[in-house]
């Protein structure tokens, strides 16, 4: 017979693969992360992350996390609800913040100190689960106590956002037309799509469509 859990992430693995899935444009998780609010002057707000299970789905989605602890967060959100509420009410104001500084370094300006305050807030509740190890290669750091963690994502995508944010050159961060972040490692600087194959290619099919009308006498 079908345990509680194994019958639990059956259900939940349903809900996974029927929902709508997420737009992946951004290059790296950070950017990822700030993409899921699409802020698009032409084709309007709308925000993928609206649950601490979106968080999850779209963390899985991103490689944030891997199978193993996807299937255990699944099961620990479900427990926990009204925990992975307060940390979803984290993610978000995460979001915000990442968003405000990654802006920052691209338009080569410093932050609202209150944004890198809040920054420091978040990036406590990671100093306090890393810890300094080393082998014949070196120190390394090493996540501790983030097993059943609903937060462990989040801590994450903080800790990358800080090496991001450390050691990126701000001139390599573009705006899409449509509102999202990427990263332009093309040769001559000038990539202007998040992804060439639908905001390029929708930019390109409406071009068509006006110089073709422009040609008809
Ligand atoms: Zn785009």
């Amino acid at each position: 017979m079908e345990d509680k859990y194994t019958g639990f992430l059956k259900g939940r693995r349903e809900l996974y693969a029927n929902r709508d899935k997420f737009p992946m444009d951004g290059d790296i998780p950070v950017l990822q992360f700030i993409n899921t609010i699409h802020r698009s002057d032409t084709d309007g707000r709308r925000d993928y992350l609206e649950t601490y299970d979106d968080f999850l789905d779209w963390a899985y989605d991103a490689k944030v996390v891997e199978e193993a602890e996807y299937n255990n967060l699944c099961f620990e959100s479900y427990c926990y609800f009204p925990e992975a509420e307060k940390v979803f009410e984290k993610v978000i104001d995460a979001r915000n913040c990442i968003n405000d500084l990654v802006v920052s370094l691209s338009e080569g300006v410093a932050p609202y100190p209150g944004t890198i305050t809040n920054f420091n807030t978040h990036f406590e509740e990671v100093k306090k689960r890393i810890v300094l190890n080393m082998n014949g290669y070196g120190m390394l750091e090493v996540w501790v106590g983030t097993k059943d963690q609903l937060a462990f994502p989040l801590w994450r995508l903080i800790k990358s956002a800080q090496n991001f944010l450390m050691t990126m050159d701000g001139q390599f961060i573009k705006k899409c037309k449509c509102g999202n972040l990427f990263i332009d490692r093309s040769k001559n600087g000038k990539r202007r799509w998040c992804n060439p194959a639908t905001c390029g290619s929708a930019y390109w099919s409406k071009e068509y469509y006006r110089r073709r009308k422009k040609c008809v006498v």
